[in-house]
This record gives C-alpha cells, sequence and structure tokens, in this order.
C-alpha cells in the first residue's frame, strides 16, 4: 500500500483539481526546503507533498492511483517503486515529479512557472529583483553635411541598444532559476535602427536628445536617452559663426567706387543688396535675419558679406590710363596715417 496522498494534501477523494493545487500551493509554501533550513522533516515532508500533487494533478495518474492505489508504467515519472511508510525519501529512489522540471540533482525545480512565482515571489522576489533604476543615456555621433545642419535633416541610425529582457521580463530570473537569454542580467543587447530628427540650424557638436532610447532601466526603471552628437561638415563657402553667416563678396572696383546692387549668395538662396558708392574693400556689411535658425530661440542669425575689391588681370594701355586718372583722384597717400616703425 502506498502513502495516502489524499492525507498527504489534506484533501478529500473527490476533490477536483483547484482544490488539489490550492492544497499543494499552500503546504509546499510552508514545508519548502528554502524556507525551513537545518530541519530535514521539513524537506521529507515537502518531497511528499510534491509526489502526492504529482499524482493527484495529472487525471490519467489519478485515476490509475484510484483505481489501483498505485502508480506504475509512466516512464516519465519513474517510481522506483512504492514507499512504504516510514522508508526515508532516498530509499525511494529516482523519484522524479513531472510538475514543470523538477531537477533531481539539485532537487529544486527550475521552472515551476506561476506556482513558484506565487509562492516565493515576495520572499525571493525582493532580494533577487533590483530595485526599479533609470537606465543610462548613450551617446552616439552622427555627422552630417553643412547644408542638412542649416536646414534640417533626420538620420537613420544603427544603434544598440540594452532592452528588457523579455524571457524574465527584466527581472534576470524565471522562477527561482538565473534567465538563461540574459544570464541575470534582466537586458539584452538589440541592434536598432533609429530615425533621428535632426532640427534646423543644428550646430557642430550640438546634442539631439531622443527621448527613452538610451539603455533600458532596470527592474521596472524607465529608459535612459539617446543623445546624438552631431558633427557638421564644412561648406566651401559658406563660413557659420553660432547662427551667423560668413561670406566674401568680390566687387569690380567701378561698383565699390560708384556703388551698384550685387547678387549676395545666402544660405536662404541669393539675396539682393547694395554696395554704397565709396565702398573700401574689406567692409562688412550685414544681411538680417539671412542667417542659421537657433535651435533654442528659433530666431534667424544673419548673413555678414565682406566685400573685397578685385583688380581686373588684363592690361591695356587704356587701363593704364584710366588707372592713373584714378591716382590724381587720391588727394593724399592712403598711408599716411599708418605708423612705420615699432
Ligand atoms: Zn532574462
Amino acid at each position: 500500500m502506498s502513502a495516502d496522498y489524499y492525507q498527504i494534501l489534506g484533501i478529500g477523494r473527490s476533490a477536483n483539481s483547484a482544490e488539489i493545487k490550492k492544497a499543494y500551493r499552500k503546504l509546499a509554501r510552508r514545508y519548502h526546503p528554502d524556507v525551513n533550513p537545518d530541519k530535514p522533516d521539513a524537506e521529507k515532508k515537502f518531497k511528499e507533498i510534491q509526489e502526492a500533487y504529482a499524482v493527484l494533478s495529472d487525471d490519467e495518474k489519478r485515476q490509475q492511483y484510484d483505481t489501483f492505489g498505485r502508480v506504475d508504467g509512466a516512464p516519465d515519472v519513474g517510481f522506483g517503486g512504492f514507499r512504504q511508510p516510514g522508508s526515508s525519501w532516498r530509499d525511494a529512489g529516482g523519484f522524479r515529479v513531472d510538475v514543470g522540471d523538477f531537477d533531481t540533482a539539485t532537487g529544486r525545480f527550475q521552472d515551476l512557472g506561476d506556482i513558484f512565482g506565487e509562492l516565493f515571489g515576495r520572499e525571493r522576489g525582493v532580494k533577487a529583483r533590483p530595485r526599479p533604476e533609470r537606465g543610462v543615456d548613450q551617446e552616439i555621433e552622427v555627422e552630417i553635411d553643412f547644408d542638412h545642419a542649416v536646414r534640417g535633416t533626420s538620420v537613420t541610425i544603427p544603434v544598440q541598444r540594452q532592452v528588457r529582457c523579455t524571457t524574465c521580463d527584466g527581472s534576470g530570473h524565471t522562477g527561482n532559476a538565473v534567465c538563461s537569454s540574459c544570464h541575470g542580467s534582466g537586458v539584452l543587447i538589440s541592434t536598432e535602427r533609429l530615425r533621428v530628427k535632426v532640427p534646423e540650424g543644428v550646430a557642430d557638436g550640438q546634442r539631439v536628445r531622443v527621448a527613452g532610447k538610451g539603455a533600458e532601466g532596470r527592474g521596472g526603471g524607465t529608459a535612459g536617452n539617446l543623445m546624438v552628437r552631431v558633427r557638421v561638415g564644412p561648406h566651401s563657402f559658406f563660413e557659420r559663426e553660432g547662427d551667423n553667416i560668413h561670406t566674401t563678396i568680390p566687387v569690380t572696383f567701378s561698383e565699390a567706387y560708384r556703388g551698384g546692387e550685387i547678387e549676395v549668395g545666402t544660405v536662404h538662396g541669393p539675396v539682393r543688396a547694395k554696395v554704397p558708392a565709396g565702398t573700401n574693400s574689406g567692409r562688412t556689411f550685414r544681411l538680417r535675419g539671412k542667417g542659421v535658425r537657433n535651435t533654442k530661440t528659433r530666431a534667424y542669425g544673419d548673413h555678414l558679406y565682406t566685400v573685397q575689391i578685385v583688380v581686373p588681370k588684363v592690361m591695356s594701355p587704356a587701363g593704364e590710363e584710366a588707372a592713373r586718372a584714378v591716382t590724381d583722384l587720391y588727394q593724399t597717400n592712403p598711408r599716411d596715417d599708418l605708423p612705420t616703425n615699432l
């Protein structure tokens, strides 16, 4: 005669599966070796409870047990013969419980799923589960063209991020076992292609924040941010200083002397600008609001252009004549006011 499983679980022979489960949970919680260290009786009792539950929770085995008073022929159960009352656990030999994956080598459940979570989630979970911790910010550098920075653009960047392990939902363990996917860290590395909007007017070295795309938080904490540091390439013509753009505009002597209207290229397109009569080479003029938009204030900077008088390359008697005539117009030597030594 084998042990009375109904008696072990303290239930009647007509108990339904919910009642069996409930009784098992209650007893397993009380007699689990982890909550009863140094109590061999508790361990023995716990194993009896497991054995009883393994049979009574399985309809087929329960029917066999009810009919024959014992269960055999089920290879995965592996009963080596029924224990007589008073015999020790080890004497029963080779007993395996096929609820979840009970590891006979360690005598521990590898995965009892919700049962274990319910039993020990509170006691062990608090210790094992990390406190909610915000994920760290991650930084990545991206290089964009000058004109893309001025106009704004979007870039697609492959980003390696820490994300919450889906196997253990970030807890680092499944049941009471260390999660095999993340090895207990609760996070995995994933590579995502992120489309990041770079605002109009972004400056070299400026960082664009992508909320929540940094490292995943731990223990339910929020994710960090991804900081995209933007490197802006140079332009062959436009020089940027803050929100202002600088250019040098060549003019003829006639334009500088008589004054005129010239076309000045800006980042917003060509602008008609006046050169006043008598403009010296090197003089700088300002076109307000024709610079780069500030990413914070949203106001536009200015375009500053410096006039440079270009001397004609062609030499001719007529040119020499004209040059002599111009020289006569200087009332004084233009270098008169300069110091001649230290
Ligand atoms: Zn995991």
